[in-house]
C-alpha cells in the first residue's frame, strides 16, 4: 500500500486493507510545544508520523491512526505557541480512539509517543483498557526509563558529551528534524541548552516548575552539531529497539491470551 496513514485513506481502502489482514492499529501520541529557538511547535508532531509510518511497515499489518497533536505540555507553558491538554481529556481521546478502533474490528492496538511527557499517561490507559477490552490486545512502546537509557548510549556511540541528546531540542531531535526537512530547522539559531544528567532533584523541578526553571531557551541538550546524517543513524537504532519492545510485549500477552487467536 502507498501509505499507511489512515487519515490518508479511504473508508473502503481501509476496509480492504482489514479484510486483507491489517488487524492493528498504531495510536501516537505527540506534542504542540516549543522547541528552543530552531525548532518548530510541531516538532514532536513530525517525528510522531515519521516514527509511526516506519514501525507499522516493520510489523505489517499495521495502520497508523491521526497523531495525536496535542499532549501533556504543562513544563513548556512558558513559552509562546505551546499547547497543553488537561490529563483527563488527554487520557479521553486516547480512550474515545481506542473505543473507535475496537469497534471497527482491530484486534492490536499500540500506543507509543514521539514526546516523553505522555509516557506515564499511555501505559496508565494501556492497562485500564486492557482490561475494559478484554479481547483486544493493547499495549505500549519502549518505556521512558528505555529511551532515556537511549539516548546516553547514542551520546556514547557519537563519541559526545553526556547529555548532547539531552532529550529536548536536543542533538536526537534536531538531526531527526533535519533527516526529515532541513528547511524545519533555523541552523542559524542552534544553541546549547543545559547538557548534563536530568535526574532527582533537577528533573523533579523541571516538571514542576517548568523547563525554563533548568533552561531558559529551553532547550534540554546541544544541538549545535546535529545533523542529517546522525539522525538516519538515532532513527534507525530507535526503530528497531522500538520494534523489538512491541514484539515482545505482543508475543507475551498472546501466551497469556491463547484464546484470543
Ligand atoms: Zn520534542
Amino acid at each position: 500500500m502507498d501509505t499507511l496513514l489512515m487519515e490518508r485513506m479511504t473508508w473502503k481502502e481501509i476496509e480492504g486493507a482489514m479484510e486483507g489482514g491489517y488487524d492493528s492499529v498504531l495510536i501516537f501520541a505527540a506534542s504542540v510545544e516549543q522547541h528552543g529557538p530552531a525548532l518548530p511547535e510541531f516538532t514532536d508532531t513530525a517525528i510522531g508520523y515519521a516514527e509511526a509510518e516506519d514501525l507499522a511497515r516493520r510489523l505489517n499489518n499495521t495502520l497508523v491512526a491521526p497523531v495525536i497533536r496535542p499532549g501533556l505540555s504543562r513544563h513548556h507553558m512558558c513559552f509562546p505557541g505551546s499547547l497543553t491538554l488537561r490529563p483527563e481529556v488527554f487520557r479521553g481521546i486516547v480512550e474515545d480512539y481506542i473505543a473507535a478502533y475496537v469497534r471497527h474490528g482491530f484486534r492490536t492496538i499500540i500506543l507509543s509517543s514521539s514526546h516523553g511527557g505522555n509516557f506515564g499517561a499511555l501505559e496508565e490507559v494501556a492497562r485500564e483498557q486492557g482490561e475494559n477490552y478484554p479481547q483486544t490486545c493493547i499495549v505500549t512502546g519502549v518505556s521512558l526509563d528505555e529511551l532515556d537509557n537511549l539516548l546516553i548510549e547514542m551520546d556514547r556511540r557519537e563519541g559526545q558529551p553526556e547529555g548532547t541528546c539531552g532529550g529536548h531540542a536536543c542533538d536526537w531531535e534536531t538531526s531527526l528534524m533535519m533527516m526529515l526537512d532541513e528547511d524545519y530547522v533555523r541552523r542559524d539559531r542552534l544553541q546549547k541548552g543545559y547538557v548534563g544528567a536530568l535526574a532527582g532533584e533537577l528533573l523533579e523541578r523541571f516538571f514542576r516548575d517548568g523547563v525554563q526553571s533548568i533552561s531558559e531557551i529551553g532547550v534540554i541538550g546541544d544541538p549545535t552539531r546535529a545533523s542529517a546524517e546522525k539522525g538516519r543513524r538515532y532513527f534507525e537504532i530507535y526503530q528497531a529497539r522500538q520494534e523489538k519492545a512491541i514484539r515482545e510485549k505482543l508475543e507475551a500477552w498472546h501466551a497469556a491470551h491463547p484464546s484470543a487467536e
